[in-house]
């Protein structure tokens, strides 16, 4: 595991740089929230980040988040817990149990069975709907042209807590025009909430008006 004084330092760093970028931007500081991903990595590496004053943590596996974070909670009851990843509907009430929010609200199946959770569990996390804005076959996500529909089914029809837009944008290739048109698309349907940018283009999603920044391997290290 990365030492505890390196993840501080890392934090401390990408802290700065998310700074730098929002100041470019002229946008406040306070408007950007950083989501520390501790995918694969020990509970220790989120206590590590918690003691330097993080409090927004990223998982993409329902089933490691649990094992993770209801323990740290009693201790650390600010700490927001973000589901990230593909997320099967036989995993929709943990996820609901679990999660402050949940980013991957990827299709209409899971859509039903959030709404369904929710209802069951008597608790409603906030819920970003993930564009697949590179129309990627391999990635999960609405796609862009479904979006508006898409957005109207969650909301009117099955009255979810749906607060903003997720993407992931290709790999290759400029990410800032699958940022601008996520950012376009949110504002058009008064969503407050757009999470765009990871370790290697999160300065480029703040300058496209990102509110949150999923960054991992850039705090914790190299995933295994
Ligand atoms: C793993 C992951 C990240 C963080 O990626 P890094 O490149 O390690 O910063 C961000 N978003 C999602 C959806 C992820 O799965």
């Amino acid at each position: 595991m990365t030492s505890p004084d390196d993840i501080a330092h890392n934090l401390a760093r990408i802290r700065a740089r998310i700074a730098e970028a929002t100041a470019r931007a002229n946008r406040p500081a306070k408007a950007v929230t950083l989501v520390a991903v501790s995918k694969t990595h020990p509970a220790a590496a989120v206590e590590a980040a918690l003691a330097a004053g993080q409090l927004v943590f990223g998982e993409n596996r329902v089933q490691e988040a649990a094992g993770k974070f209801p323990a740290l909670r009693p201790a650390w009851p600010a700490l927001r817990l973000h589901v990230i990843g593909a997320l099967q509907t036989n995993k929709a009430r943990d996820a609901v149990r679990l999660a402050d929010v949940i980013e991957s609200l990827d299709r209409p199946k899971l859509a039903h069975a959030l709404a369904e959770a929710m209802t069951k569990e008597g608790r409603r996390p906030d819920c970003l709907v993930q564009v697949n804005v590179g129309e990627e076959p391999q990635k999960a996500g609405i796609l862009p042209a479904e979006t508006d529909a898409f957005l109207r089914t969650c909301l009117e029809e099955l009255g979810l807590p749906v607060r903003g837009l997720m993407c992931i944008p290709p790999a290759e290739g400029d990410p800032r025009p699958h940022f601008d048109w996520l950012a376009a698309r949110a504002a058009q349907h008064g969503l407050p909430v757009v999470s765009m940018g990871m370790s290697g283009d999160f300065e480029a999603a703040i300058g496209c008006g990102a509110t949150h920044v999923r960054v991992g391997s850039a705090i914790f290290g190299a995933r295994a």
